[in-house]
């Protein structure tokens, strides 16, 4: 099975292989860089990019620069056999790194690692520590149960509430809630920021009924703080 998208968590791979038998490689591109950007070997340990079309580089997403191989940044492209609409250094605006090792199926070309989801839609908490919908996704995912959740920070009292509605199997929601709960705090990036008791058993809904998905528009945290303030803001102002 080849999936083409910007971003799949492991969780559903690994979900995907188990339920149809077969292997699940990723394809990564987008209609920018003429849909092609990289594919999976066998191997399975990064997108192989399609050098002689597309430059690719990482940088700094707040700074711009660009950043040494095998750090994590902006993904950016340069093409470099278009025609029509070339693009000179495109922000793309996924998070990645290049793997700087080389590949164990031995070809040359370059190797982004997995996309680890848009840039714009990390949220802030405190001490400039950011989540990620991909790091929730490959903490709740494997849990037996979990379909699909929606993530939500909001304020109360002065500090950052993380909320969460998940759409599960029906039944057991008291063990999901709990398992929930328990990834994050074990989880290897939620963990740091879900041990500040940010996150309450009281703070996971479970709905199951008229659960609509959100369509082609990416899943992403909502953070309910901005549009608080901008509440706020607003009713002061009359
Ligand atoms: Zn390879």
């Amino acid at each position: 099975m080849l999936l083409s998208t910007d971003y799949v968590p492991a969780a559903i791979e690994r979900e995907l292989e188990r339920c149809w038998g077969c292997r699940v490689l990723t394809h990564y591109g987008m209609t920018e860089t003429g849909l092609g950007g990289g594919v999976e070997c066998a191997a399975g340990e990064g997108y192989h990019l399609r050098e002689t079309d597309l430059y690719t580089e990482i940088i700094d997403p707040v700074s711009g620069l660009l950043l040494p191989d095998g750090e994590e940044g902006e993904v950016v492209f340069t093409t470099l056999s278009r025609k029509g609409m070339p693009l000179v250094r495109y922000r793309t605006g996924d998070r990645a790194r290049l793997i700087t090792t080389p590949c164990s199926c031995g070809t040359v070309l370059k190797r982004l690692g997995r996309v680890q989801g848009r840039i714009e839609t990390e949220v802030h908490l405190k001490d400039c520590q950011r989540l990620r919908m991909s790091d929730l996704d490959e903490a709740l995912f494997p849990i037996p149960g979990v379909l699909d959740f929606i993530a939500q920070v909001d304020s109360q009292g002065g500090r950052d509430q993380f909320r969460l509605c998940i759409h599960a199997v029906p039944g057991g929601e008291e063990r999901v809630a709990r398992r929930t709960l328990s990834a994050l705090l074990h989880g290897a990036v939620t963990g740091t920021l879900f041990k500040e008791k940010v996150l309450y058993l009281e703070n996971i809904a479970f709905s199951n009924t008229g659960w609509m998905g959100n369509g082609v528009v990416k899943r992403q945290i909502q953070d309910r703080r901005v549009s608080d303030t901008v509440q706020l803001l607003h009713c002061s102002s009359g």
